[in-house]
């Protein structure tokens, strides 16, 4: 499992969430057959959906994270819960690039910058919420920065990582989140831009043995921090077998139709997850008749 950890300056003008997300995104690389790179951009997305998530109101409240840059990886898709449990997937998991200028795995090249990054968050009212900006880079962590400055206004910092091992599985993940909470004390965004600036990498602190406890209390340095809270976080999906039945019907009409007429039974597999739901011509039939009303 995961841990996310959250804490508040004594001011209670800056609050900061970190979170290991190593378990997570070894996860997502057993799921999805991940090439490093393809690892990387998957993995920040849904270590920022954690943390994202978990800044949600109520328990039947989600939230996704979509990012279209046009980049090799194709469209990725990360969805948490309030809990910040996470699940995710993208259109194309065997990508493989050189490594960038800096010597690191090239996210921003794979996921690309020609497109946007989309928060929907779903809070169980008639329209769900939508905010959007162009990519900054693609790298992730600068785009979700610059999606809290842009479309909620909020100042924020977001950091995050993924290290990858020699056999593809992962050494460390993880992230912060440092945001200002009104009323702003400009004092303590000196301190904390200070702070910051101090810190290298989420994966290179992870690797000295920080624990989320210990970033936040190093982004929040001599603000006096308190812990708020802190949980188990993981990769869940909640897909079954009747959900997917209603999505049969999504196929379209004729095209299913057409399948109850020539095949014995069809399988989905669910894009998250990966488990295989198998239907019945029969089945197939009465979700026909279903949806034509009788
Ligand atoms: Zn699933």
């Amino acid at each position: 499992m995961g841990k996310i950890v959250r804490a508040l300056s004594e001011d209670g003008s800056v609050l900061c969430i970190a979170v290991d997300s190593t378990d997570i995104v070894n996860e997502i690389f057993k799921i999805h057959r991940t090439t490093p790179v393809v690892s990387a951009a998957l993995g920040r997305t849904a270590t920022a959906a954690v943390m994202m998530g978990s800044l949600l109101k109520n328990k039947e409240d989600s939230l996704t994270l979509r990012i279209d840059g046009k980049g090799h990886c194709g469209m990725i898709i990360a969805v948490s819960d309030y809990m910040g449990n996470v699940k995710c997937y993208c259109a194309n998991t065997n990508v493989q690039l050189p490594l960038n200028s800096k010597g690191k795995l090239d996210v921003g090249g794979c996921v690309g910058k020609d497109g946007y990054l989309s928060v929907i968050k779903d809070m169980g009212l008639k329209e769900p919420y939508v905010g959007q900006i162009p990519l900054v880079s693609g790298e992730i962590g600068d785009d979700i920065t610059a999606y809290y400055a842009i479309s909620e206004q909020i100042p924020t910092v977001c950091g995050l990582g993924v290290l990858v091992d020699r056999d593809w599985s992962i050494k460390k993940a993880g992230g912060f989140l440092v945001q200002l909470v009104p009323p702003i004390n400009e004092d303590a965004i000196g301190i904390v831009e200070n702070n910051i600036k101090n810190i290298t990498s989420v994966t290179e602190m992870m690797e000295k043995g920080f624990s989320p406890e210990d970033i936040v209390n190093k982004a929040l340095d001599t603000l006096n921090p308190s812990i708020l809270d802190s949980w188990e976080v993981g990769y869940k999906c909640t897909c079954s077998r009747q959900r997917m039945k209603k999505a049969l019907i999504s196929i379209g009409k004729s095209d299913l139709q057409e399948l109850a007429d020539t095949q014995e039974n069809i399988e989905l597999s669910c894009h998250f997850c990966d488990k295989k739901h198998s239907f019945s011509r029969e089945e197939i039939k009465e979700v026909l008749r279903n949806s034509n009303g009788g």
